[in-house]
């Protein structure tokens, strides 16, 4: 059996991580997205948050799909959930510089482990996490890039926490 992991933030789950986890869930038999806390992040959304929030819009999705957290190095999280993928989405040339010396380091820990990049839908390639949040703080639609339940969730936060340029 061939399982991948999926790591991210996920602060919050956009259409173009779905659209990743869709296409990664058809190249193994067992896909765990993992959910970091990276608090240098300092993200939106609380960490379980986060994990409510992707095991929620992954459901119905099909496959065996799960989600956990992780806070250790990615590789033993690979390791630990015996996983011989790591998949990452790649978006144009910004990812490129960081994703290629991760994976470059990541090969030299572990080289029984190796990552796959993924390319999400052309229509959803532009869409980051960050950029959703900005938008949303200042008042924009992000009804394009999330789905509505995210959408809801984020808009909430929002209200919780403020607006900008208000
Ligand atoms: P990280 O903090 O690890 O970058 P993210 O939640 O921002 O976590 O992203 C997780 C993974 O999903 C990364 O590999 C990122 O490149 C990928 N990703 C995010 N958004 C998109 C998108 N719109 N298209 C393709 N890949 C994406």
């Amino acid at each position: 059996m061939k399982t991948g992991v999926y790591p991210g933030t996920f602060d919050p789950i956009t259409l173009g991580h779905m659209d990743i986890i869709r296409r990664g869930a058809k190249l193994v038999d067992r896909l765990v997205i993992g959910v970091t806390t990276n608090p240098s992040k300092s993200p939106m959304f609380s960490v379980d948050e986060r994990v409510a929030m992707v095991r929620r819009e992954i459901e119905g999705i099909g496959g065996d799909v799960a989600v956990v957290t992780f806070d250790s190095l990615l590789m033993d999280f690979a390791e630990r959930e015996g996983a011989t993928v790591i998949l990452r989405g790649l978006r144009a040339v910004a990812d490129f510089e960081y994703e290629y010396q991760m994976a470059g380091m990541n090969q030299q820990l572990n080289d029984r482990i190796e990552t796959v990049f993924l390319m999400a839908d052309v229509s959803l390639q532009p869409i980051a996490s960050r950029l959703v949040k900005e938008i949303a703080l200042f008042g924009g639609n992000i009804a394009k890039f999330v789905t509505p339940a995210v959408a809801a969730d984020v808009a909430a936060r929002v209200q919780a926490t403020g607006r900008k340029g208000a």
